[in-house]
């Protein structure tokens, strides 16, 4: 038996989703949500999806008398992942909810909490736990292969050319914030996993807005440094007018490295051991097939993919726009 996978926001995350369904093992696309009719007609058509199993925003709560869909991917934008996922659990379907989990940790712990209280499970769609180079970085931080690892610098940035001034990026109340919300939240996910240790305090600093017609709500690009229990420090910055994609681990006896390291790949990197020598793969399907046997076997997920995973990010995003906005350190309780 597969998962059967609805996947709900159809934009070009949903497309890189579907394309994952298509080559995974353990999952397949049964169903859609969707704002859009000519959407709906296009995907049921393209992927011979029944009827029953197309929903729009308004009639999606009646997928709970659907019993040919077990799962809910949510791919919309990240104001309206707790709405969905609220209602995915209220009609009894597992839910993965895409990155970031929701707008603050106090939404992200409501969401756990809801699909505790109707027993479905929620993951969060961090693709890269289960990207080897990834799987690989986590293993020389964790272990401690080269010593304790001292310092991480880890960035991502896209140069935003060509967006239109309208794109919910650009918009607090449906980003909830700029690129710390849609990119930085990869390097957080990268120092906390690769350190597995939970950050004690941030400093975070806002750049200039170097394009004042796109940036009048979110940020442009923020800077910020985490400091670690065992002293570890990692300083990142996220950005929406740079490309950078990298990142830089120091350890006592050695440092690993991935660019691009983020992003979609295909990943690059070494170690003072030497280079890295593992396949690129379908980040998308690799994520799906590592989290749909849990639900099949109706196994909790493990703690790295779960919602408490994505609310533990959503505490330390939290406290960097409270860094940034104060100037201030603050203290991550
Ligand atoms: P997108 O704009 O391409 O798609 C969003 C979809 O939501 C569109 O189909 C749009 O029609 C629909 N939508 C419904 N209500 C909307 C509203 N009120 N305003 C705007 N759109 C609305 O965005 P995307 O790049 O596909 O991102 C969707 C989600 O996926 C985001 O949370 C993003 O962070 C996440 N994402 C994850 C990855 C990853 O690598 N894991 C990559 C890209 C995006």
């Amino acid at each position: 038996k597969k998962l059967r996978v609805a996947v709900c926001g159809l934009g070009r995350y949903a497309n890189l989703v579907r394309e994952g369904l298509a080559a995974s093992q353990y999952c397949e696309l049964a169903g859609i949500v969707t704002g859009t009719p000519a959407k709906a007609t296009q995907w049921k058509t393209d992927y011979q999806l029944p009827a029953k199993n197309v929903y729009s925003y308004q009639n999606f709560d009646t997928i709970l008398a659907n019993k040919s869909i077990d799962l809910v991917y949510i791919t919309l934008p990240n104001a309206l992942h707790k709405e969905f996922t609220l209602r995915a659990a209220k009609a009894g379907k597992h839910v993965i909810v895409e990155k970031p989990m929701a707008l603050t940790e106090q939404d992200c712990q409501d969401m756990v909490e809801a699909c505790k209280k109707h027993s479905v499970q929620l993951a969060v769609g961090y693709r890269l736990h289960y990207e080897p180079h990834h799987i690989e970085l986590k293993r020389l931080g964790q272990e401690k292969v080269l010593g304790q690892v001292r310092l991480i610098e880890a960035s991502l940035g896209y140069r935003l050319e060509g967006i239109s001034p309208d794109d919910w990026h650009l918009k607090k109340a449906l980003a909830g914030g700029g690129p710390l919300m849609n990119l930085g939240v990869y390097c957080v996910q990268s120092s906390r996993y690769v350190l597995g240790e939970e950050p004690i305090a941030v400093t975070a600093q806002y750049g200039p807005v170097t394009m004042p017609n796109l940036f009048k709500e979110v940020e442009e690009s923020i800077s910020w440094q985490l400091y670690f229990p065992s002293g570890a420090v990692c300083t990142s910055t996220t950005s929406s007018n740079s490309n950078i994609d990298r990142f830089f681990a120091a350890a006592d006896n050695g440092s690993f490295e991935l660019s691009p390291a983020l992003s979609y790949g295909p990943f690059k990197g070494k170690s003072s051991q030497g280079a890295f020598n593992f396949p690129t793969i379908n980040q998308q399907a690799a994520q799906l097939d590592g989290i749909a046997p849990y639900i099949l076997e109706n196994k909790p997920l493990p703690a790295h993919i779960s919602g408490e995973e994505g609310r533990k990010d959503l505490r330390v995003l939290d406290g960097i726009y409270k860094a940034a906005n104060t100037g201030q350190k603050v203290t991550l309780v």
